[in-house]
């Protein structure tokens, strides 16, 4: 009898305690597993002091691969960049994470302050405590806004208080893009454009980020990132095509409930894209 063969299930961007995720490592990587998928890539935000514990845990038949979310910034917006099968010990890329975290830090130092304007005390201290050793970062003050019933939910803590443009958006100097990118081929990375559906840009100003990106050395970008609707990955496929960029394709998984980006629930990449893997 003939074998069938199902698609090899890749999602290449995912969240864990080690910044804004909700699970450990080794929940994720159990989680990932039930949801049939092969290759799991950890992406926490400016750190890979996840990874460690998710290659302990991989189950057999599930490849971990090494990675990192970068912040940085262009054009005076947020962006993300994703590096992919890093060496997680390179010194190089340590001392970008470094350099990143008191970025980080600062922010949210900044961030308590400004929304003590919101008639509350100063939630560093208490946000700072609650992240410990993980990448602190907006999520946590709205955890904190929900917790101490200024807001009724995280959404609406973004939506009044922490989104882009609001009171708790902090532009703060993240590294520059070339500089995340030279991190990430320092560790023998790829450098992937995070989920450009979401920053909510018309297409033109998208294929200038994405020119940039590649006059930066960036060699990938998410063109399947969560669930996301068969004209935005048409659009997103035509510029990785016409910009010869190597395609990607993740969850963004951040928490079980978020029923939207369950591990590997993304679908497939379309088929005459370079997969980013292609290499490894
Ligand atoms: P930060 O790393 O501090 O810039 O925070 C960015 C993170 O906040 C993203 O990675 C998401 O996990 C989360 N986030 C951004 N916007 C929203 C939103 N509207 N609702 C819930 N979470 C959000
Ligand atoms: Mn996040
Ligand atoms: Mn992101
Ligand atoms: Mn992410």
């Amino acid at each position: 009898m003939a074998r069938i063969m199902r698609a090899v299930i890749f999602d290449l961007h995912t969240h864990t305690t080690a910044s804004d995720g909700a699970l450990t490592p080794t929940e994720l990587v159990h989680l990932a597993h039930e949801h049939g998928v092969d290759v799991l890539a950890v992406t926490d935000h400016d750190t890979v002091a996840g990874c460690a514990e998710a290659m302990d845990a991989s189950e057999k038949n599930l490849n971990i691969v090494p990675g990192i979310e970068f912040s940085t910034t262009w054009a005076g917006r947020s962006i993300h960049i994703v590096g992919l099968n890093v060496d997680p010990e390179n010194p190089e890329l340590l001392s970008g994470v470094k350099e990143q975290q008191c970025t980080r830090d600062a922010r949210a130092r900044e961030i308590g302050r400004r929304l003590t304007r919101l008639g509350i005390d100063d939630p560093y201290p208490a946000v700072s405590q609650t992240a410990g050793d993980a990448a602190i970062g907006r999520p946590h003050f709205a955890a904190h806004l929900v917790d101490k019933g200024v807001v009724k939910d995280t959404a609406t803590a973004f939506r009044k208080y922490l989104g882009s443009g609001k009171l708790g958006d902090v532009k703060l100097g993240w590294a520059a893009l070339a500089d995340v990118i030279a991190w990430i081929h320092a560790a023998s990375g790829v450098a992937v454009l995070a989920h450009p559906a979401k920053y909510k840009m018309t297409m033109t100003k998208l294929r200038l980020l994405a020119a940039d990106f590649v006059a930066a050395g960036g060699d990938g970008i998410e063109v399947v990132c969560g669930q996301q609707t068969p004209d935005v990955t048409r659009r997103l496929a035509d510029v990785a095509r016409d910009l010869d960029l190597a395609a990607s394709i993740g969850s963004d998984f951040h928490h079980p409930a978020q029923s939207w980006s369950r591990p590997g629930s993304c679908g497939l990449l379309p088929k005459d894209l370079r997969p980013v893997w292609e290499s490894w």
